[in-house]
């Protein structure tokens, strides 16, 4: 079999020998006769994969005892609505940062549960170039929380810093930027990803939460969309998703054998400046219509001169076996997606194709 070079937004490339892993244990799962699939999400076999994702998780970001850790159903978008249902209390008001189109949603979510106000939102025309600066923040002090997106997938722009917002509890959607490299918990009082960016397969979310917040939680919604439900039954309140939790397992242990977080950090910073110095070399013909300092190490976003080129681009491309490079229908152009588990040789491959599209063009 040859791998495609595999740049899909989400669901996006996973690491080779995490799949080749579930292959090998698909049919019969550690001597028990039958496949993890077929196991009770109650028994030993199950529960040692479930608790052992939750462990790792735990080492590799540095998670504390006071937060709790939720492997729950309905990905991301899920989530938007369940925390303003959980943590936008009655009386009070939320703060939210705009910056691509996975915030808007999430604003849009709270609006329909409760007050929630625009803290900053860097559009133009639609469209997101950039992460607003920090004192572009305009925050409510009374805030139940501030909520926003740590990398926006769509628009390619990333924050290279972590927004300061006093005692009020940050909340941050990183679904396409989880665990790319070490951050501080201690800086959120809630951080949550849809799985199948960065560390596994979809309709899967990964929450952290602080266990205060989720104690102060309203009460007065449905049981199944209470953190608390969750967290005092260990994301087994009903059944979950056993096969992708354990597919993430088995990518948390994946990561921690390379070198963790910071092996991470290295390789998507060595990735991400092989692909845009290619865009630098040559910004009349590959134009990267963002901000540098707002510049994503995930998704690389770029133009050509044309449409025409664009698509010409991702036509030929795929003839190549270098998959999903066209850009979000929102935004047009070309997008790269080079999450963790994309190899250099992808990267590179993509960066020595371009050099002969350019030529040819
Ligand atoms: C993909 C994505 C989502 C949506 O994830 P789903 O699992 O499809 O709900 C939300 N936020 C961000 C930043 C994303 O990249």
């Amino acid at each position: 079999m040859k791998r495609a070079h595999n740049f899909n937004a989400g669901p996006a490339a996973l690491p080779l020998p995490v799949l080749e892993r579930a292959q090998r244990e698909l049919v019969e799962f550690e001597g028990t006769g039958m496949s993890l699939l077929e196991h009770s999400h109650r028994g030993k076999a199950y529960e040692a994969v479930h608790f052992q994702a939750e462990s790792l998780l735990r080492e590799l970001v540095g998670i504390g005892d006071d937060y709790s850790v939720l492997f729950l159903q309905g990905g991301a978008s899920l989530q938007f609505a369940m925390l303003a249902m959980n943590l936008l209390l009655p009386g009070k008001s939320a703060d939210y940062v705009l910056t691509g189109t996975w915030s808007q949603k999430a604003l849009a979510e709270a609006k329909l549960i409760g007050t929630a106000r625009v803290a900053a939102d860097t559009s133009v025309d639609g469209k997101f170039a950039r992460v607003p600066s920090e004192s572009e923040l305009s925050l409510d002090p009374e805030a139940a929380y501030v909520h926003y997106t740590t990398n926006n997938t769509i628009f390619g722009t990333q924050w290279h810093y972590v927004p300061n917002v006093g005692k009020t509890p940050l909340i941050a959607d990183m679904s396409s930027d989880f665990l790319w490299k070490p951050f501080d918990m201690n800086a959120y009082a809630m951080v949550y990803a849809g799985a199948q960016k960065n560390i596994g397969p979809s309709g899967l979310a990964v929450v952290v939460v602080k266990k205060e917040l989720v104690l102060a939680a309203r009460k007065d919604i449905p049981v199944i969309l209470r953190y608390a439900t969750h967290a005092d039954n260990q994301s087994l309140y009903n059944t979950p998703n056993t096969f992708a939790i354990y597919m993430v397992r088995n990518v948390l242990d994946h990561v921690k054998g390379l070198g963790g977080l910071a092996a991470m950090e290295k390789h998507n910073v060595d990735k991400a400046a092989l692909l845009y110095s290619a865009l630098d070399a040559d910004p009349d013909f590959f134009r990267c219509p963002v901000e540098r300092a707002s510049r994503s190490t995930m998704n690389v976003v770029w133009r050509l001169p044309t449409e025409e080129l664009e698509e010409r681009f991702v036509k030929e491309a795929t003839k190549s076996g270098l998959i999903g490079l066209k850009g979000h229908r929102s935004a047009g152009g070309l997008r790269a997606s080079i999450y963790n588990a994309v190899p250099r040789e992808s990267v590179q491959a993509l960066v020595d194709f371009m050099a002969t599209f350019r030529a040819t063009a």
